[in-house]
């Protein structure tokens, strides 16, 4: 591994450069599971830049467990983002799942996504690792901490340095009342061992709404550099992830609860 002091990645979004590093606010990534529609993924980006995000999330292509649940709008979905980017000049975070979808997927996205079920997925590393947009690779749901390092290393070494690590819950023996169960001690864990930024994801590493507020300001306390968090306009009406989705309402006053604890983002 890399050792060595933090050190930030900078994404240049239209808005301008956003840092993800120590002495940096922590960033807020936020958005839908999924891109619907163009009217809710604007209005999303709207509500959640006025709250403080610097970064819209949104998938296109979207990993489901079942085959017959809603695979994402595809390349159309890109387009909605670029019209989101547009509107309200955020940086976008969209997932990219096959390497056929590389330049379309790289041509609108300021941070590449690497799901979970992907982190392993070396020839996907490779091809990502070898263009130039900055990577959030998500651990994955059985990873160890060495192996999602390892799977990070395939980005560096294949020649992108602007890698984010981003812890979004693993698999443990109790799945009862949490979807997964959200590890925050990769946060002192990583900081020892690595130079990477940090994002957590309270979303998918409780699949709760209600669970969300607590783990992100825990995240902050434990020194997170950056949230990814599922916000959407109607979440009992989302085509993916609705009841770990917060409503534009919980999500501004859970940014107005991280602005209490000292880290305004
Ligand atoms: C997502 O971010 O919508 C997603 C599918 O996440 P994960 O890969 O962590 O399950
Ligand atoms: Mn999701």
């Amino acid at each position: 591994f890399r050792h060595g002091e933090p050190s930030d990645v900078i994404v240049s979004t239209p808005n301008g450069p956003v840092h993800f590093g120590e002495g940096h606010p922590v960033v807020l990534i936020a958005g839908p599971c999924s891109v619907e529609n163009e009217e809710m993924i604007v209005e999303t980006a709207k509500r959640v830049k006025a709250a403080g995000a610097k970064f819209l999330r949104g998938g296109a292509y979207k990993p489901r467990t079942s085959p017959y649940a809603f695979q994402g709008h595809g390349e159309s979905a890109l387009n909605l983002l670029a019209a989101a980017r547009a509107a309200t000049g955020l940086g976008i975070v969209t997932e990219i799942m096959d390497t056929a979808d590389l330049d379309a997927v790289a041509g609108v996205a300021d941070i590449v996504q690497i799901g979970a079920r992907n982190m392993q997925n070396f020839a996907l590393l490779k091809k990502v690792g070898a263009q130039d947009k900055p990577i959030l690779l998500k651990r994955g749901m059985s990873a160890t901490i060495d192996e999602w390092l390892m799977a990070a290393e395939y980005l560096l070494a294949a020649g992108n340095p602007n890698v984010i690590l981003c812890e979004r819950g693993i698999r443990t023996f109790d799945a009862k009342y949490a979807r997964n169960t959200l590890d925050l001690s990769v946060i002192p864990v990583l900081r020892s061992l690595t130079h990477l930024p940090i994002t957590i994801d309270p979303s998918h590493g409780t699949g709760k709404s209600e669970y969300v507020p607590p783990m992100a300001l825990g995240a902050i306390a434990a020194g997170t550099d950056a949230l990814m968090i599922e916000v959407h306009p109607n979440p009992a009406k989302a085509l993916s992830d609705g009841p770990q989705s917060l409503t534009f309402d919980s999500f501004d006053s859970l940014v107005r609860e991280m602005a209490v604890i000292g880290k305004a983002v």
